[in-house]
């Protein structure tokens, strides 16, 4: 099969790339215009004889004969998302039209790498597939969180009207390796901070909650998910059910690197969501699939990631 993994060098992506490359009857595409994407995330993988690396911006159209999408572009940390919000929205809408088209032309199977933003500032605790979210339209996080809603919107109306053959995972936070270190997501600050002996920065009070799911978790519900029959479009929520409050979180960190570092408080960011966690009894039925790795466990195979990278 021809495999198209756009986002391919960013986080998500080059660990999925990882994993498809194994199989060798497969060829796989990875596009990426490296805006948050790095080249050092795929260097392993430029000299197998089954991928290719594409510098290209999905907002263009592109031709490629493939069997399977996976598109992963866009950038997903709110500093990389809110530095270019007009590109961020021209990437989830003008990006998944192109994909849906292409998918359309060579009856491809397409998978959307959608997100738990689309829930918004959930009111619904924990977060099911069926809850519509409460989302501002008009604020900072909306050029990410509207645009991942609209090209949800954009694949569910390409299969209904031409049968197109769609599929739509709701990522939640997930951490690990190959996370840029400045990519200023919670995990990728805390252990870089704890490591270097910086304040870990806490924003607001801390009280806020996130669920965090080890990587190679994800990318195996991913898989699992291009795997299952046409008719399982999704959306399905993918992630790790165990809540962590920020606070938690960042005394986990520091206890696990044992680092003499500060935390402290700085403002928090507006519209940032008070609590999440996904509701996975979906994933679970349709796809057999539940996070293996506990927290602690993937945290200390990134603490060594990052630590390789400081060396
Ligand atoms: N956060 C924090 N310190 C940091 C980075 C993030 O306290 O250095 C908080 C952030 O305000 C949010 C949570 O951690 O409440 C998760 O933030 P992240 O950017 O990782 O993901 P998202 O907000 O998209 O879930």
């Amino acid at each position: 099969m021809n495999i198209l993994v756009t986002g391919g060098a960013g986080f998500l992506g080059s660990n999925l790339c990882a994993r498809l490359v194994k199989n060798s009857q497969d060829h796989i595409y990875c596009l990426d215009n490296l805006q948050t994407g790095r080249m050092e995330n795929i260097a392993e993988l430029m000299d197998r004889p089954n991928f290719t690396f594409i510098r290209h911006d999905i907002v263009e159209p592109i031709d490629l004969e493939v069997d399977q999408i996976y598109n992963a572009a866009c950038p997903a940390s709110p500093p990389a998302y809110q530095a270019d919000p007009v590109h961020t929205m021209k990437t989830s809408v003008l990006g998944i039209l192109n994909m849906l088209e292409l998918a359309k032309k060579y009856d491809a199977t397409l998978l959307q790498f959608s997100t738990s933003e689309v829930y918004g500032d959930a009111l619904q605790h924990p977060q099911r597939e069926d809850y519509w979210g409460n989302v501002n339209p008009d604020g900072i996080r909306s050029c990410y969180d509207e645009g991942k809603r609209a090209a949800e919107t954009l694949c569910f109306d390409y299969h209904r009207m031409y049968g197109t053959k769609i599929k739509v995972i709701r990522i939640f936070n997930t951490f690990g390796p190959k996370m840029n270190p400045a990519d200023g997501r919670v995990i990728s600050n805390f252990v870089n901070q704890a490591l270097r002996g910086e304040d870990i920065t806490v924003y607001g009070d801390g009280n806020q909650t996130r669920s965090f799911c080890y990587v190679d978790d994800l990318i195996e519900g991913i898989v699992r998910m291009m795997a299952s029959p046409d008719e399982v479009t999704g959306p399905v929520n993918l992630g790790n059910p165990e809540e962590f409050t920020i606070n938690e979180m960042a005394e986990q960190v520091k206890a696990q690197i044992g680092s003499a570092s500060k935390i402290v408080h700085l403002p928090l960011p507006k519209d940032d969501p008070k609590q999440r966690r996904p509701d996975i009894t979906r994933a679970w039925e349709l796809l057999g699939w539940k996070p293996q790795v506990p927290v602690h466990e993937g945290l200390t195979r990134v603490i060594e990631y990052y630590h390789r990278l400081m060396a």
